[in-house]
């Protein structure tokens, strides 16, 4: 008999969206894909010479299980700079990816049994991951009128004696909602009185739109900072998603437990790319604005044309870069004589029929609703556009 942990598990739907649409374009279909998670350009020219010279100075042994003294260094920096937060070296714990960042945290604080609040729509591996780890993922509702953002009252609901943290995705995927400094504190004053951690899950930062402020819960006081482990990494604001790296920023305690689980399970993340992920956060940040900007552009040009069409609605994301779109009036339509039943199916028509990719919403806890990546380019997002538009008139 298998594992029950792991029977439990369902693969990453968005990774299975992505891989359906790449063979198809090996077949030679001229797939267009909203799927992809992750920057389509390129890891900038000054990260990946740092490598090379990594590579040819034979940069290339074990590290310390956690990181580099260098990047850990680097790391408290920028939570310095950015946040006003400090924090000592042994206190980061560097990672092959948030991905990673995030399943050594659930193994370090979870118990079997218990509760870890998610708000929905949620990135589809948190309740994965705490599952494999043991817990038991309780899943949030948040309004259409709050900006999908939980509210300190709606948390409230869900805390029993068994809740041991509450993840927090800010700038958010795939909603796109950024927190602001009040609303983040009515869920620090829940999370200091009923005692459990937050799990701030901030990949998209840099990713923020009109004049908003991206802001980090630990940095509200002294006591939640102690209660709350950051997750950051590389992939999103530096285009580096294939390097793999990612950390946190926690109590030492936490950090100590995190690392021992790291020194017998993976090591070191990789050496070379240590040293890119050192020259991405100490190096020039001109770069990381270049992309946003696009992203920007991008955004507003497809939120208009999504909000134009019929049969949709989009609220305005905020941050990160993705729409997530209101797809429940296609539902129980007719294309060419078949009747749509949900967002899975809406998807696969529109896979087949129009050859566009794009994400239904069940694995984000929100069935009605499907997810659109705009990191593609704009000629790309107006064909795609262009496509989701002809299927909706054959809607009947
Ligand atoms: C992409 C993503 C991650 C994981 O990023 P990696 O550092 O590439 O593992 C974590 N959280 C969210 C919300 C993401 O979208």
């Amino acid at each position: 008999m298998f594992s029950r942990k792991a029977l439990q598990v369902s693969p990453s739907p968005t990774m299975s969206i992505d891989a359906r649409a790449k063979q198809l374009r090996s077949e030679g279909q001229d797939i267009i894909g909203f799927g992809a998670g992750e920057p389509d350009f390129d890891t900038p020219l000054h990260i990946r010479e740092a490598a090379v010279t990594a590579l040819e100075q034979g940069f290339t042994r074990y590290t310390p299980a956690s990181g580099t003294p260098e990047l850990k260094e680097i790391i408290c920096k920028k939570f310095l700079q950015d946040h006003a937060l400090q924090y000592k070296p042994q206190q980061i714990v560097v990672s092959n990816g948030a991905k990673h960042s995030l399943t050594n945290i659930f193994t370090a604080l979870l118990n079997e049994g218990d509760e870890v609040i998610i708000p929905i729509p949620y990135w589809v591996s948190y309740p994965e991951q705490v599952k494999i780890n043991g817990g038991l993922p309780v899943f949030a509702t948040t309004k259409k009128e709050h900006g999908y953002k939980l509210r300190g009252e709606t948390l409230k609901k869900y805390i029993t004696p068994r809740t041991k943290a509450l993840i927090l995705n800010s700038p958010g995927n795939p909603g796109g909602q950024v927190y602001n400094r009040a609303e983040l504190a009515e869920l620090a004053e829940a999370a200091l009185k009923y005692n459990f951690y937050i799990i701030s899950d901030e990949v998209y930062e840099k990713l923020v739109y009109d004049g908003r402020e991206h802001f980090s819960i630990a940095s509200l006081g002294d006591e939640i900072k102690k209660q709350t482990v950051v997750v950051n990494g590389v992939s999103k604001t530096y285009a580096m998603t294939g390097w793999r790296i990612g950390y946190t920023a926690s109590a030492t305690e936490i950090a100590a437990l995190m690392s021992g689980i790291q020194s017998h399970t993976t090591s070191n993340p990789n050496s070379i790319a240590q040293r890119a992920a050192l020259a991405a956060l100490g190096g020039p940040q001109d770069c990381v604005e270049v992309m946003r900007r696009s992203f920007l552009e991008r955004r507003d040009y497809a939120l208009e044309r999504i909000n134009k069409m019929p049969l949709l609605t989009c609220t305005e994301p905020q941050g990160a870069f993705y729409l997530f779109v209101n797809v429940e009036e296609t539902f129980s339509r007719k294309f060419k004589n078949v009747t749509v039943t949900d967002s899975d199916h809406l998807a696969a028509l529109l896979l087949e029929h129009y050859l566009l990719a794009l994400v239904p919403g069940k694995g984000f806890g929100a069935p009605g609703f499907v997810r659109l990546s705009y990191a593609t380019s704009l000629e790309n997002i107006r064909r795609g556009l262009d496509r989701l538009e002809s299927f909706l008139k054959e809607l009947q």
